[in-house]
């Protein structure tokens, strides 16, 4: 698989959370490739089965498509928008950004500001705060109303960039990237054998409360759940005991969101194949789509596997595509390597 074009790809629909149903034509369509059977469940979760050879249990991966955005609150009357977050916005990135407003047709604006030659001097010192920023799309009032109303979606507009050692950057790799893993799954177990049913289950709504991982982990009811996210990569100004370094592999989560049975048969894994890994130790909520799944019913066994990624939450959100690989290969080799008496062991301490 191009890891390059099929992320350059992926991140081309913008989905922020709550507009996944209409933007997801992209990724039931890639999953098709792989799957069985691809189907949407009344969230929007968009399920692919690629069954085993002859097991009666089932793993579940989970990635989730949508992302942080805007939504419009207000249009004042000489068409200037007023907006509010979807998601973790960082609202320091905002200022200067370009954006596309996705009314009755998609709008393009900037946010903008006065310069800091009128500026107070204080000013000039702080972070402009949301209630101040407006959008300017450069259109009369009249149009701007016509076309855009309060509650539409707001995304960043923005082309993924080549950087040197296999870096690329974009905003939504978070966690596109964990879709682009488990396409990179689905095709290396065209080439393994795998006796178990294998569900991947791109997610809806993880940004403002994993709410696509509650409902299709509970439809789904794996025996095995495992999220794949982005973790935060190590740059010059974070602790190196708090991040990942993006090209050393993939960050295997280890907590008590996580089942040690399925941290140490990764952890193992990788040693066996030479797969690169660091520890990820999580000691409470992990925040991501493993938190819903490890509760479900009576709950199920759960593991997170993670890309390091640098400026999570931007539109320069930055990734290597080594790490990428080496996650996918290595659920691969976990899934190839279940057998019965390894699920069923699960349940036994
Ligand atoms: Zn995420």
């Amino acid at each position: 698989m191009e890891l390059k074009e099929t992320l350059t790809r992926l991140v081309e629909p913008t989905i922020p959370s709550g507009s996944e149903f209409k933007n997801n034509k992209l990724i039931r369509e890639a999953f098709l490739h792989y799957c069985d059977d691809v189907k949407c469940d009344k969230l929007g979760n968009v399920i692919g089965l690629k069954k085993g050879s002859s097991s009666n249990y089932k793993i579940m991966l989970a990635a989730h498509m949508d992302e942080i955005g805007l939504m419009v609150k207000h249009i004042d009357d000489k068409g200037f928008i007023r907006f509010t977050f979807v998601g973790g916005v960082d609202q320091r990135i905002l200022l200067t950004q370009e954006v596309l407003i996705h009314g009755h047709e998609n709008i393009s604006g900037i946010i903008g500001n006065r310069p800091p030659h009128i500026q107070e001097p204080e000013e000039r010192k702080k972070a402009i705060k949301v209630d101040n920023m407006f959008i300017d799309t450069g259109l009369s009032a009249e149009y701007v109303k016509k076309n855009i109303s309060v509650g539409d979606f707001i995304t960043f507009k923005r082309k993924p960039i080549e950087l040197l050692n296999n870096y690329f950057s974009s905003n939504a790799f978070d966690d596109r990237a964990g879709i682009v893993v488990m396409l990179y799954v689905l095709e290396e177990l065209t080439k393994l054998k795998h006796t178990i049913d294998v569900y991947t289950v791109v997610t809806v709504q993880e940004e403002v409360g994993l709410r696509g991982a509650v409902v299709s982990s509970y439809g789904i009811y794996p025996d095995i759940g495992i999220a794949i996210d982005v973790c935060h990569g190590n740059t010059p100004d974070s602790p190196e005991y708090e991040t990942q370094k993006l090209g050393f592999g993939p960050a295997l989560a280890l907590g008590p969101n996580i089942h040690p049975k399925l941290f140490e048969r990764l952890k193992s894994l990788a040693e066996d194949y030479k797969i690169p890994y660091q520890l990820n130790p999580e000691p409470s909520c992990t925040g991501t789509d493993a938190w819903a799944i490890q509760i479900t019913k009576d709950g199920i066994p759960t593991a997170l596997v993670s890309i390091p990624l640098k400026y999570m939450h931007t539109t320069v959100e930055t990734l290597c595509l080594d790490d990428v690989r080496m996650s996918g290969r290595l659920l691969a080799l976990f899934i190839a390597s279940l057998c019965n008496d390894f699920v069923e062991g699960l349940t036994c301490f």
